[in-house]
């Protein structure tokens, strides 16, 4: 954990993952002054819809993040998966820079258990060389951490770097789920300067409490306060403090305004 390390932001935003058919008034309700939402169904492989109301959000000083379908695994060694997987990363970062979201989170996938971790990170890669000879993706490519897997990208935290001795010099960015990595077992308490020191950069974090142990490398999200999560809250906030960039609860919908209000008196914001 840094702690006075002159890392806080001047004001932190806070917000929630929310549904796209009214994400403003969403962020009014929770007040959120950052939404993060899909832009198709996540279980499946359709192309991005433009929001309604990506205007609205813009012109009421609501951050955007778009969050990718769950079906991508950029790393598979499966063509059907593989090959669908980059066309939607390139096809949802180009609707997320459309309404100039901040960035495009994309979870860091996984092989087989036999397979070669290598083989993941270098269709990692290709992902990343193949787009900057387009120009880029018009969004940060933020790599999300992911909570289970016996052959994960980004579970553990020697595979993370791995991964970005890879992809860091592409500008790829880190997205950090808390309860997927406690669900990895990672500590929390180091967890922001652990990443920092692989990645250098956090981009977004997912403040999510879990209905799970430890270590359980079960993926069921949890409001950051109301008792169902196993996560001390103060801990939570802890970590959006440390990790000093923008927050979305990725919490169940009834209970985000209070996850937002709880790290709003914790962080002082
Ligand atoms: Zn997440």
């Amino acid at each position: 954990m840094v702690v006075g390390s002159g890392r806080y932001p001047r004001a932190m935003l806070i917000g929630a993952h929310v549904r796209d058919d009214d994400p403003l008034t969403a962020a009014r309700e929770r007040g959120a002054d950052v939404v993060q939402f899909f832009l198709a169904d996540p279980q499946s492989w359709k192309a991005p819809q433009r929001p309604v109301q990506a205007d609205d959000l813009a012109a009421a000083g609501v951050e955007i993040f778009i969050h990718s379908p769950y079906l991508i695994n950029v790393a598979s060694m499966n063509n059907r998966v593989r090959v669908p997987s980059r066309k939607a990363v390139v096809q949802h970062a180009a609707g997320a820079a459309e309404i100039a979201a901040k960035g495009l989170v994309v979870h860091g996938g996984q092989l087989r258990k036999d397979e070669d971790a290598d083989a993941g990170i270098a269709n990692w890669r290709k992902l990343f060389e193949r787009q900057a000879d387009e120009g880029g993706f018009g969004v940060p490519i933020l790599i999300e951490n992911t909570a289970g897997g016996d052959n994960a990208m980004a579970r553990h935290l020697e595979a993370l770097a791995r991964l970005w001795d890879v992809v860091g010099e592409f500008g790829a960015g880190f997205c950090l789920d808390t309860c997927h990595a406690f669900a990895a077992g990672w500590e929390l308490e180091h967890a922001v300067d652990r990443v920092l020191g692989i990645t250098g950069r956090i981009d977004l974090v997912h403040l999510n409490n879990s209905r799970d142990e430890f270590g359980s490398t079960r993926d069921r999200h949890a409001n950051v306060v109301g008792g169902v999560g196993t996560i001390d809250p103060d801990l939570l906030a802890e970590v959006a403090r440390a990790a000093a960039a923008p927050v979305v609860v990725e919490t169940p919908a009834e209970g985000q305004q209070g996850d937002i209000e709880f790290l709003r008196q914790a962080l002082g914001t």
